[in-house]
């Protein structure tokens, strides 16, 4: 079907360029888990590593889970113009390197970004044909349980992190799709077909 306002087809139907999805959602929502089976299910999808000033969590390593850099560095790089997009984020800059992107992207390679809100508007209006995907929980209270149950962070953070979730999760009219994660798997093949543009 054609828009009768753009004349343009829906994203859908458009199938020849590799896509830029970028998936949002509120913390806890799971995103690491049904991230991860996506790109176990799919290798060939570029995932974007971004620059942070929070400090690593245990396990996290720098260069594959985030590149940790300074305050004065991420300014740096702002600057430059090597951010595609940044935000500021419970107390920290998060931004993603605009490079590695463009770069797979031209290589023929599906790109995906794990962002927060304010940094997908920025893609959208950085690259309009992005596509933007939001993880939500199956209820509030699902989501509330699992932040509780995490404790990597205290309460105050995850005070912070939940007031941070509601403004997220009122943003999913902004958004092209939105997948409920009530299931790891079922959620990774719903973002995946997505991602690889078979959504029918
Ligand atoms: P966390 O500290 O839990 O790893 O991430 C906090 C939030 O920052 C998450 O919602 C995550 O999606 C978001 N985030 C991670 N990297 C980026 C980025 O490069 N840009 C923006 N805008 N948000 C990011």
């Amino acid at each position: 079907m054609i828009d009768a306002k753009t004349g343009a087809e829906p994203r859908s139907a458009r199938r020849a360029e590799p896509r830029l999805t970028v998936v949002s959602g509120p913390s806890g929502v799971g995103k690491s888990s049904v991230l991860a089976e996506v790109r176990r299910l799919a290798p060939e999808i570029y995932f974007s590593v971004s620059a942070t000033t929070r400090p690593p969590r245990a396990g996290e390593i720098d260069g594959v889970h985030y590149h940790f850099v300074e305050e004065a560095e991420f300014e740096r790089m702002i600057a430059s113009g090597e951010m595609l997009e940044y935000a500021r984020y419970a107390g920290n800059l998060y931004g993603t390197p605009r490079k590695p992107v463009e770069d797979a992207l031209a290589a023929g390679r599906p790109a995906l970004l794990e962002i927060e809100v304010q940094g997908a508007r920025q893609v959208r209006r950085a690259m309009p044909e992005a596509q933007l995907v939001m993880l939500v929980p199956p209820s509030w209270e699902v989501l509330v349980s699992r932040l509780n149950g995490r404790g990597t962070e205290d309460p105050e953070v995850v005070e912070r992190r939940l007031a941070a979730a509601r403004e997220e999760l009122a943003a999913q009219s902004e958004f092209d799709a939105t997948v409920v994660n009530e299931d790891v798997q079922v959620a990774a093949r719903e973002l995946l077909r997505l991602i690889l543009g078979q959504d029918r």
